[in-house]
């Protein structure tokens, strides 16, 4: 079959004949914490998790990713994955024989979580359950969404980032990746740092300061510069309390009661 260049927009992406070569069937690091990500479009990843700390680690093996491009297993010459909805109305939705070929391709000791607005949002907890395990696979759906009968048949989690609908899954994917893959241990340089920060425990962060000691005519508050550090800790915990209060009484209402 010859490898056809099908046009999306002002892009230009071409079809595989071998498409099955391209999926390594074991993660390139078996004790690496893995990332499988089912998406349309592959090349978003790493994206940003290749910078900075997350991309440090994944330099250095602390984790690993691996994607299963949805368009290898189309249909037909020309790998189709959408088509329109069943009942009629606007948009496409994924195929699921397209679909569950791809969950097939995918290693099945992985949790599978489809990334949707409809999902269960997106907490510091869940970071932290999936952090703890071997790894998840990722499903990010694109145009209308995934055809309900694969969720059905896999009894596929839906997780969402928020109250808001993105055009598809992969930002939500890196995002969730993010902030599960800095709580691995020695991706962040100081352990600390993620039992004080927002939502570790049920607070947000009190603010930060750092040089100049003036800045525009504003000074940094004394306690922090007093090196007093049985002061220091005071304050942070009560500008924590206050923000939360004020921010976000929702978390605040929930700190109290478990208190
Ligand atoms: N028609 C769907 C929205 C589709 S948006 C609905 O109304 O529920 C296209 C894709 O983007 C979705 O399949 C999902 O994978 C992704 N997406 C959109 N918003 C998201 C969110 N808030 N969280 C996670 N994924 C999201």
């Amino acid at each position: 079959m010859p490898d056809t260049p099908k046009s999306y927009g002002l892009k230009s992406i071409t079809t595989s004949a071998q498409p099955r070569e391209l999926i390594t069937p074991t993660p390139r690091l078996k004790n690496a914490w893995t990332a499988q990500i089912i998406t349309l479009f592959p090349e978003a990843f790493p994206g940003t998790l290749g910078e900075s700390l997350t991309g440090k680690a994944l330099h250095d093996g602390l984790w690993t990713y691996e994607t299963i491009p949805l368009r290898d297993f189309g249909d037909g010459r020309h790998r189709n994955v959408d088509d329109t909805p069943a009942g009629g109305g606007a948009g496409m939705v994924l195929r699921a024989d397209v679909v569950g070929r791809a969950i097939e391709a995918a290693q099945t000791s992985l949790p599978i979580i489809y990334l949707s607005p409809r999902g269960t949002p997106f907490t510091q907890a869940m970071a932290q359950t999936w952090a703890s395990g071997p790894g998840i696979t990722l499903l990010c759906g694109r145009f209308e969404g995934v055809d309900q009968r694969v969720l059905d048949h896999y009894d596929i989690q839906e997780v969402s980032l928020g109250d808001f609908v993105l055009t598809g899954g992969e930002i939500a994917a890196q995002a969730m990746i993010d902030a599960t893959v800095r709580l691995l241990p020695g991706v962040l340089g100081n352990a600390e740092s993620t039992a004080e920060e927002s939502h570790s425990n049920g607070l947000l962060e009190h603010p930060q300061y750092t040089r100049p000691a003036k800045w525009m005519g504003h000074e940094i508050p004394e306690v922090l510069t007093s090196g007093n550090h049985a002061k220091v800790t005071e304050w942070r915990r009560q500008m924590s309390e206050k923000l939360t209060a004020k921010i976000r009484p929702d978390l605040w209402a929930k700190y109290l009661k478990n208190k």
